[in-house]
């Protein structure tokens, strides 16, 4: 295993690039450069910063190699992972990636915030008292501007680089896009942001007709049982023990839908109050930054709109407002 500049040979051909995530509480994305003789592949790029590109620059720069030479692949279109493309797409370069990648998220943005800026408007209502309350959100949330051409990827099609023979698995969870790649012959799974070492992946909901927290577990059996020797995430260091982890994923979640339920029974029933009076990692939710409450509003909202699906829960809108209530 040898060590360059600038990336770390993790599995032999596969390149580990630690990408910084400026301002992001993730800190870093792993880009991964599978070496080819024809065409070498970074999977999954980072944010559209200055920052980014140049790590990328500077690691393709030890192999001799330029963005024109490469391919890149994206587990799925969370800006972290693709949006660096606005800054280091080439005509040469192939973009693969899932099939619903890029229109579609940025349709379902538009759908969504007619959920979650109502949500937004009460959460700042809410922080009146706090400095400067912002609609962060109510911006332009796609991950990318430019149209790339790309090649679309879906459940097990085949992605040749170098010596490997990845096999897609489509995952849907943590993003409607999100794929794993999986190559049986030396046991390594890119697991991108669907199964990380210690962080818990965000599955958010912010349309109540999708039950993304229900593809997501569903999504973790599908991988749990592959064979893996060495996981390769988005986020957090390479792993083994895949089965593990997604146990411990489940039961995290399997929980947290036993406490959302018993607030409701204890009698919160709206979205804010439920996630203020959750229990999360920091201390007193009133005083968190926006964008903090609005993953958690998200956070719970999955949880929630998966419990309606599975029939514990119902929920009773009434014009703006949703309310939440114990099934039977
Ligand atoms: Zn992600
Ligand atoms: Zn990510």
């Amino acid at each position: 295993m040898a060590d360059n500049q600038h990336s770390c040979e993790i599995a032999p051909g596969i390149f580990l690039i630690k990408v910084p995530l400026p301002e992001n509480p993730l800190k870093q994305l792993n880009s991964y450069l599978i070496l080819d003789e024809d065409r070498p592949a970074l999977v999954d790029v980072g944010f559209n910063r200055i920052e980014c590109e140049q790590v990328l620059r500077r690691a393709l720069d030890d192999f001799g190699l330029d963005f024109q030479d490469i391919d890149v692949l994206a587990t799925h279109s969370h800006p972290d992972h693709v949006g660096n493309l606005d800054r280091i797409w080439r005509p040469s370069m192939r973009v693969y990636a899932h099939m619903h990648s890029f229109e579609e998220p940025r349709i379902m943005n538009k759908l969504q915030s007619s959920t979650f800026l109502p949500i937004v408007d009460a959460v700042t209502l809410c922080a009146e008292s706090q400095r400067q309350p912002s609609r962060v959100f109510s911006t332009d949330l796609s991950a990318v501007k430019g149209d790339y051409p790309v090649t679309y990827l879906k459940d097990g099609d085949i992605f040749r680089r170098g010596n490997y023979r990845f096999q897609v698995i489509e995952t849907p969870g943590h993003h409607m896009t999100h794929i794993c790649l999986y190559d049986e012959a030396s046991k390594i799974m890119l697991t991108g942001d669907h199964v990380l070492e210690r962080i818990t992946p965000n599955i958010s909901s912010f349309m109540l007709e999708t039950d993304e927290l229900g593809d997501f577990l569903a999504s973790l059996r599908k991988v749990r049982d592959y064979d893996v020797k060495l996981a390769l995430p988005g986020h957090g260091e390479p792993f083994s023990g895949l089965a593990r982890r997604v146990d411990e994923l489940i039961a995290h979640h399997k929980a947290r839908l036993t406490e959302m339920e018993d607030l409701v029974r204890a009698g919160h029933h709206d979205i804010i109050d439920i996630t203020s009076s959750a229990s999360w990692k920091y201390p007193n939710w009133e005083s968190w930054a926006m964008e903090q409450k609005f993953f958690s509003l998200g956070e719970t909202l999955a949880h929630l709109v998966h419990a309606v699906h599975c029939g514990t829960i119902r929920m009773i809108i009434e014009g703006e407002v949703v309310e939440f209530y114990l099934a039977e």
